[in-house]
Order: structure tokens, then C-alpha cells, then sequence
């Protein structure tokens, strides 16, 4: 089943605002087994809008569009909808009620506020929990299409409440609807050329499967794809592919489905009793942002220290000034000190400490600019590991903390038992 996402408005085509509700309507559509073809934007202008409907409903089995249900003069998506279906308009009844409840003894109920309460008559109206203007469904040729308001929130609500169950319908009525299995394997600690050069081959040859591949930086997204019309043969053969995929990945595979490798990292703390400590230089307190993002990492993480300076980390964690002096900030023996009184100081099973240097400036021959060291402190001593990899200061303090995260992962195991 292939669907057209269309967003309106003239904001979008300026580039004022974002286009995330094609992204999150594309994302919600596949969760569906809905495949979305095409994404198409068009201006708050009448024809634009009547030609690129129509365009949709000649190519597309669903078309799905956003914006314009609001009650301005520069709102257009019902009159369009309704022309092109040969229907009149006409108020929905029911928002109309909503309305005058939600501004009632407030806002005067002028007919220019009537205007986002209007529907094409004979459509099927599908509401807005969180909104006035109601989503609507028209028929034309023999296409759905779902007009949608333009705020993300309604939309959400929308999704959440009538309109999956109503898609999952719409897809049960066409019968015979191509299902999809999917899987997300997340590998961290390889680039994507290389990994795509470990799944060479793969799915070749495996009808209806595909393999795709998604940098999110630091880490990589391996997709694994299975078409066909029954669902359970879908998912068989995904599952069949399993094991040989996890296999070429090995121990850069860190997980799959939707779990991050710092979810990760708590869940499997907690699960563990494991406590984290951090001590942080050239990621400044990011790997703690990180590790606090969660609710309930409290249970996991005790918190660390951000020593900048050369003086900080003499005073807050205990590393010597001799260390410093004769290695320097970003050496594996200034790693493994920092690493060693965060574990000493705060008592936590795993301590783990990152310094380098992140740039644009500051690199030097024996330590170029991308020159990382880490260390991570558990009851059974003291690991380290160098990352030499130049890059844009963003993208080195990002690889830094995630370097860290691993690290963690690896150790939580070990450090339980
Ligand atoms: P109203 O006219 O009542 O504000 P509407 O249904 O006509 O609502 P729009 O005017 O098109 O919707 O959009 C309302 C707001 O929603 C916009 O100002 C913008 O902030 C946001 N929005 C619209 N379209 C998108 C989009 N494609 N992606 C993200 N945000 C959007
Ligand atoms: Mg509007």
C-alpha cells in the first residue's frame, strides 16, 4: 500500500518552519505497513493545492495531507478537497458544539471562527482531541485522503486515537496488502562502508528482502526489510536472517530494536546493581547528560566530576601533577588517574574518564586534533583505549562520550558478578 504525504502552507515552502510532520507521518505510516512514495509540499494557494491533490490521488493508493484546516482566508485545504470531490461545504456539527464549549463566555463565535469547523459534507469526520479544526476523510477517484491540521501536537493526538485503528482498517479493506517485517540492529565502533562490506551479500537473492543502511552518527543503523502478503512468512524470513546478520556484525553490534546504547547502559546497571561514576574533560559533562536523560537513572548513575583544567583534575580526582606534567592532559596515564579517583571518591562500581583533544585548535604532532583517551576503572582494574579520529569538534566529543557508554556496556557484565 503506497501512500502520498502532502504538507501545505506557504511557511514550509519559505523554509520558516521545519517539515517534521511529513517525517512523523512517514514514520507512524510504516509502523502501519504503509509505504510512503512520495512527500510533496505545496504553498497556501488554491490551484497548487487542487493540482498537487491531484497528482497524489493519480499515483498513490492513500494520500495523507497537513495543514490548512485553520480559519484564515489562506486556509484552503476544505474548499480544495471539497471542489475536487463535487461536494458543498458544510460545518461539522460536532465541532461546532466543541467550539462553542471551548469558548464559551470567552471568544465571540464570529463566522470567520466557524471556518475550521467546516468539513466537504459526506466526508468522514475523524475529530482533533487536541485541536478545533477536524481531520477529514474525502474519497476522490477511489484515493482516502486524510486532511490533517498543521500543528505536530494534533496531529499526534489524532494518530494516537482514531486514525491508526482507521488506517489498519483502511489497509484490512484492500485486502491482499503487502505486509512488512522489520528489524533495526544498532552498530556502534565501525563505519558504514564497512559494515555494509560485512552484510555484502546477505539478502541476496532472498525475494522480497532488503537491507539498508543509516548513519545516525556515532553509530550505524542496519535495517533489515521483508516484504510479502502474508505477515508471518514476512516475519520467518526476517527471523531466518537473523542470526547470519548478528554474526557479520559481531562485537560492533551493540542491540536492536529501538533501545539506544545508552538505554542500554542503564537498564542493564540497574538490572545488575551496577553504580557509574564519570569524570569528564573534553566532553564537558556531555556522557552525564547523557546517562541523566532517562528517568530513573539515578538508580544507576552517581554523578562524576567536569575537570577541565589541569588544576581540576589534580583537585577533584586526585590525578598528579607529576602524571600531568610528564604525560600531559590527554595521555593513557591521566585517563587512568581520573578514571581511578572517580571510582575511589564516589564509591561506584564503574568509573570511566575521557580527555582529548577535540579542536579546532590545540592538536599537536604526537597528539593530533581527534586524539582521545578513555579509561574505565572496575573492581577488576583498569582498561584504556585511544581514539585517533579527526573530525569537527562536534563529532569527536559526540564519539567520545558514546566511546565511553561502550566501554560501560562492556564492563557491566564483568562487574556484576
Ligand atoms: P491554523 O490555521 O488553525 O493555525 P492549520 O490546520 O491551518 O492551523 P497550519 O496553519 O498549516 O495549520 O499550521 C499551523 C502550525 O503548525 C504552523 O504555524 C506550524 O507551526 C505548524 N506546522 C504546519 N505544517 C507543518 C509541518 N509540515 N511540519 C511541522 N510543523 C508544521
Ligand atoms: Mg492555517
Amino acid at each position: 500500500m503506497h501512500a502520498e504525504i502532502l504538507t501545505i502552507g506557504d511557511e514550509l515552502c519559505r523554509g520558516e518552519i521545519v517539515d517534521s510532520n511529513s517525517a512523523y507521518l512517514a514514520a507512524r505510516l510504516w509502523d502501519l505497513d504503509i509505504t510512503t512514495r512520495w512527500m510533496t509540499s505545496c504553498c497556501d494557494d488554491e490551484q497548487d493545492l487542487a493540482a498537487a491533490l491531484m497528482q497524489a490521488v493519480g499515483r498513490a493508493d492513500l494520500v495523507i495531507t497537513s495543514g490548512g484546516l485553520g480559519p484564515t482566508e489562506d486556509d484552503l485545504t476544505v474548499e480544495v478537497a471539497a471542489r475536487l470531490a463535487g461536494a458543498e461545504v458544510t460545518i461539522d456539527d460536532s465541532s461546532q458544539k466543541k467550539l462553542e464549549a471551548v469558548f464559551a463566555g470567552r471568544i465571540e463565535v464570529t463566522s470567520t471562527q466557524l471556518r475550521q469547523v467546516r468539513v466537504p459534507a459526506g466526508s468522514r469526520v475523524l475529530g482533533n482531541p487536541l485541536g478545533l479544526a477536524p481531520c477529514f476523510e474525502v474519497t476522490l477517484g477511489s484515493v482516502p485522503v486524510i486532511c490533517l491540521p498543521g500543528f505536530p501536537r494534533e496531529i499526534a493526538g489524532i494518530f494516537e486515537g482514531t486514525l491508526t485503528r482507521h488506517l489498519r482498517e483502511l489497509r484490512e479493506a484492500r485486502g491482499n496488502v503487502e505486509r512488512i517485517a522489520r528489524q533495526i540492529y544498532r552498530v556502534f565502533g565501525r563505519g558504514e562502508s564497512q559494515i555494509a562490506t560485512a552484510c555484502a551479500g546477505l539478502v541476496d537473492g532472498a525475494p522480497g528482502t532488503s537491507i539498508h543502511y543509516q548513519v545516525k552518527f556515532p553509530e550505524v543503523l542496519v535495517k533489515l526489510v521483508v516484504r510479502d502478503r502474508d505477515a508471518a512468512a514476512a516475519e520467518a524470513r526476517l527471523a531466518g536472517l537473523d542470526h547470519s546478520l548478528r554474526e557479520r556484525l559481531g562485537r560492533y553490534l551493540y542491540g536492536s530494536g529501538d533501545e539506544t546504547l545508552v538505554e542500554r547502559v542503564i537498564r542493564r546497571a540497574r538490572a545488575a546493581g551496577v553504580t557509574i561514576a564519570t569524570a569528564e574533560s573534553c566532553t564537558g559533562g556531555m556522557l552525564g547528560e547523557l546517562l541523566t536523560r532517562m528517568p530513573g537513572s539515578s538508580a544507576a548513575y552517581v554523578g562524576g566530576a567536569i575537570t577541565y583544567s589541569n588544576a581540576e583534575k589534580v583537585r577533584q580526582l586526585g590525578v598528579t601533577p607529576e602524571t600531568l606534567e610528564a604525560h600531559g592532559a590527554v595521555s593513557e596515564q591521566t585517563v587512568t588517574e581520573m578514571a581511578r579517583g572517580a571510582r575511589e571518591r564516589t564509591g561506584a562500581t564503574l568509573a570511566v574518564s575521557v580527555s582529548g583533544v577535540a579542536g579546532p585548535d590545540g592538536g599537536s604532532p604526537d597528539k593530533p586534533v581527534g586524539t582521545v583517551w578513555l579509561a574505565l576503572a572496575s573492581p577488576s582494574g583498569i582498561e584504556t583505549r585511544k581514539l585517533a579520529w579527526p573530525s569537527t569538534r562536534d563529532q569527536i566529543r559526540l564519539l567520545a562520550a558514546w566511546w565511553a557508554l561502550k566501554m560501560i556496556d562492556t564492563a557491566i557484565e564483568g562487574a556484576a558478578s
